[in-house]
């Protein structure tokens, strides 16, 4: 295959099973240079398989991956342009962490002025200077995650995959690695394959998201896609807290759909497909996008309800508001200052996405 576009990897039909256990059904994706791409989904779904799939640690059972063009799906990991940074950092305990990050580069043929001038480099673009001489055990959780990601750029890979490698930080250090790390990627220009399960995680640092839920993909897209305009019930759950509104179709054109909800007319938009008049469908409305009003609003979706529950969570509540004249029409929303129970809501029919499953 000639590379004339920007893929530099392509993930192509994978398939992967162990005994009964599907693992991988048929992935087929393309990342480009320089993206900071996602894996995101829940636990079992295919994300480490994937990840070895792609470093040569395991075999598929069917389908190719092609790196800047070139089929490497039986190359071994050290024949691949290619590296990984573990969960656990995998660190050397007893090598300082200039030895740490110049280990690999030992193994390849470069002069020892080559190798001291990478590591120095590499040093000091990650601001780790000052613990060359240290060993692991002598550095924060940050700091030993700067000293993986050092060791796995030194070889100057084209592809850099990381398994959740946050997941040992405690959550404030993690908020800030995060950022960190995004930094990072955009100064090397380097494209990351990321795993997490971690929703907020997902969204703060990927150019790109991709889903996966059972083998599959189940949407793959910017951040803002898949918060705002989440095509499946899976999506729309497992990224934000979101309302499941479910009714009939009373009309729908042009992206626009009229919804019977418990005798409530709500409007919301659909992406891509156009539901049928009388077709049972469900919409994601996420909890920030309901407004509080004392009076009916004049434009987009306008319901009556009372607050019947309220949770303090420092910077807002969140409430749960009953609507309508049943018991079991209810929206859960965020206010911030004080409310009275009885209140209009009232929200946008683009912040309602109708789902198509
Ligand atoms: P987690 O977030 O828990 O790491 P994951 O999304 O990375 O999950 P995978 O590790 O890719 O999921 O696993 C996908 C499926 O394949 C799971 O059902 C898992 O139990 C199974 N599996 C993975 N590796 C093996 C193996 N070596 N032997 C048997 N089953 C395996």
């Amino acid at each position: 295959m000639s590379n004339t576009d920007n893929t530099i990897v392509h993930i192509d039909g994978i398939s992967k099973s162990f005994g009964k256990t599907v693992a991988l059904q048929k992935l087929d994706m393309k990342i480009n240079a320089g993206e900071f791409v996602t894996f995101l989904g829940p636990s079992g779904c295919g994300k480490s398989t994937t990840l070895r799939i792609l470093g040569g640690f395991e075999r598929p059972d069917g389908g190719r991956v092609l790196l800047s063009g070139k089929d490497v799906t039986h190359l071994p990991p050290n024949k691949r342009k290619v590296n990984m940074v573990f969960q656990d950092y995998a660190l050397f305990p007893h090598m300082t962490v200039m030895r740490n990050v110049s280990f690999g580069l030992e193994l390849k043929r470069m002069t020892k002025d080559q190798i001291a001038a990478r590591v120095d480099e590499l040093l000091s673009f990650l601001e780790l200077d000052a613990f060359r001489d240290r060993f692991p055990d002598q550095l924060s959780g940050g700091q030993r995650q700067r000293v993986a990601l050092a060791r796995a750029l030194a070889p100057d890979p084209e592809l850099l995959l990381l398994d959740e490698p946050l997941g040992a930080l405690d959550a404030r250090l993690r908020a800030q690695v995060q950022v960190e790390l995004k930094d990072i990627q955009r100064r090397t220009g380097k494209t990351f394959f990321f795993v997490t399960h971690d929703q907020d995680e997902a969204l703060t640092m990927s150019d790109r998201i991709v889903v996966m839920n059972q083998g599959r993909v189940e949407q793959d897209g910017t951040p803002e896609d898949l918060y705002l305009r989440p095509k499946s019930r899976f999506v729309a759950e497992f990224i934000g807290d979101t309302n499941l509104i479910s009714g009939e179709v009373k009309h729908a054109k042009d992206g626009k759909v009229d919804i019977d909800w418990f005798g409530m007319n709500v409007q919301g938009r659909s992406f891509d497909y156009t539901p049928r008049t009388g077709e049972l469908v469900t919409a994601a409305l996420r909890l920030e996008k309901v407004g509080f009003y004392d009076k009916k609003p004049e434009t987009g979706n306008a319901v009556q309800g009372k607050i019947v529950n309220r949770v303090f969570k420092g910077s807002r509540t969140a409430v749960d508001v009953r609507v309508g004249d049943v018991n079991t029409a209810i929206l859960k929303a965020y206010v911030d200052g004080d409310v009275p129970d009885d209140v209009w809501l009232g929200w946008d029919s683009a912040n309602m996405a109708v789902l198509q499953d």
